[in-house]
């Protein structure tokens, strides 16, 4: 619990850190992005070509940028969390096609979902990028192709020290995300948490997906587990806390209620 204030913590401050940094970013790149627009319309079309195509560079460079500016600005804004009960089985068959969008061809992709999850409650489309972020990183950990699995099942932890070993006991359903990929040394497996943490090169990664979906997973009440070895691969699991299904419930009728957001 200790690790995972200190990892909230953390994240805060980066989130403000990082907030306060792109957005005086924006500001720049608007400059300018509006200076380069300028010279290029003034510029006398039987010029040097060489010009031109020095500012196209320019542009496309501060555009670039600006299109990472606004991703971590997203990052610190992290959006408030709408959210609702879901069928988890459900939700994968709604994003096969975009993973397998995604995914290039020399991966297999396989998804499955036990019958009769259990119902939890988190705001979907989170959950959606949650596991697209997993499954892209799955994807390139597998360069030169492999399997990756995604399933869900549900799973009672009746005591603690049970897998995952910090969990509290109680029903889950457990998202896995599993690659035949590189794996991770244990020193990346001890960082991967950490925003801004990547071993992708510049432009490719930004080191925010793994923290981002630590977050919300904890955010969520969950909890997140993450095995792998260098040449074998990785498997990271959701683990949600199962809620009672609302149409278990006597829902007479009642005046509608208010909605509350904690
Ligand atoms: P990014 O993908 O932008 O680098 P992440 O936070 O998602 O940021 O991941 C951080 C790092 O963790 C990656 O750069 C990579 O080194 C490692 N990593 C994440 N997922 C995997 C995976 N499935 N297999 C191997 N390494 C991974």
């Amino acid at each position: 619990a200790e690790d995972s204030l200190r990892q909230a913590q953390k994240m805060e401050a980066v989130g403000h850190l990082t907030g306060g940094i792109a957005h005086d970013f924006n500001n720049l790149l608007t400059i300018i992005i509006g200076n380069i627009d300028t010279v290029t319309r003034r510029l006398d079309p039987s010029g040097d070509p060489r010009a031109k195509r020095a500012l196209d560079n320019a542009l496309r460079g501060a555009e670039r940028a600006a299109a990472l500016t606004q991703r971590l600005l997203a990052f610190s804004r992290r959006q408030p969390l709408d959210p609702k009960q879901i069928d988890v089985g459900r939700l994968l068959v709604g994003m096969s096609d975009l993973l397998t969008r995604s995914i290039t061809e020399n991966i297999t992709v396989r998804m499955d979902s036990a019958p009769d999850l259990w119902r939890v409650e988190v705001d979907p489309h989170q959950l959606e990028n949650a596991i697209l972020n997993l499954a892209v990183n799955a994807r390139d950990a597998m360069a030169h192709g492999g399997a990756l699995t995604i399933e869900a099942h549900n799973v009672h932890i009746d005591a603690r020290g049970a897998a995952p070993a910090y969990a509290a006991p109680g029903d889950y359903v457990c998202i896995t995300v599993a690659d035949t990929g590189c794996g991770m040394t244990a020193e990346t497996i001890s960082k991967v948490f950490d925003p801004f943490f990547t071993t992708k090169e510049v432009g490719k990664g930004t080191g925010l997906g793994l923290s981002m979906v630590y977050g919300f997973i904890k955010q969520s009440g969950g909890y997140i587990d993450l095995q792998s070895a260098v040449g074998v691969g990785t498997t990271v699991s959701l683990y949600l806390p199962q809620v009672e299904q609302d149409d278990a419930e006597p829902v007479a009728a009642q005046p509608a209620q208010v909605e509350h957001r904690s």
